[in-house]
């Protein structure tokens, strides 16, 4: 029988968070048994999601980044959200080398690793504020034992 859980968390948008975030999501996502490889590519999309709404979303500061990991089966699925300032032009945003902090040392690259790391990302708008990114990853080396979470 496939198997599912999800968690969520709500934490400070400051840079001190990032590394938690990542932390938090890979723990999370151990009974599913996922490779290095698999498990380094959630923390660096994560990441990334995240830097990104502490980084963009509140130029004022404050403001909070929520989490949600969902497992479900072999497949893991993220939503890192904000309810900052938002996106405007989202086909933009995802496009290679686009930032709008080239001179705070961006790439604009952000977008573009998350999209290579994971299987589906998927941007929009937050409700009313802000930004929400969904990915999704399925771990097929948690594949070989099918309907069950492995025992570490
Ligand atoms: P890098 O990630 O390489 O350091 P970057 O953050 O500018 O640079 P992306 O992560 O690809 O590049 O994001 C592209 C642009 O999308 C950002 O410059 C910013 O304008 C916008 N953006 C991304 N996430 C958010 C967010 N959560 N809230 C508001 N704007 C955002
Ligand atoms: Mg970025």
């Amino acid at each position: 029988m496939k198997k599912n859980n999800f968690m969520e968390v709500e934490f400070k948008a400051d840079s001190v968070n990032e590394s938690f975030a990542r932390v938090c999501v890979a723990s999370f996502c151990l009974p599913l048994n996922p490779s290095l490889e698999e498990i380094s590519d959630i923390k660096t999309a994560v990441s990334e999601a995240v830097t990104n709404a502490v980084v963009h979303a509140y130029p004022k500061g404050g403001g909070v980044v929520r989490l949600r990991v969902e497992l479900d089966g072999a497949d893991v699925l993220i939503t890192v959200s904000d309810e900052g300032v938002g996106i405007k032009d989202f086909k933009k945003a995802r496009e290679p080398f686009f930032t709008t902090k080239p001179d705070d040392e961006r790439s604009g690259m952000g977008f573009s690793v998350m999209e290579s790391f994971m299987d589906d990302v998927q941007v929009s708008k937050n409700g009313e504020r802000g930004v929400k990114v969904f990915m999704k990853k399925t771990c097929r080396s948690g594949l070989l034992c099918e309907g069950t979470y492995a025992r570490r």
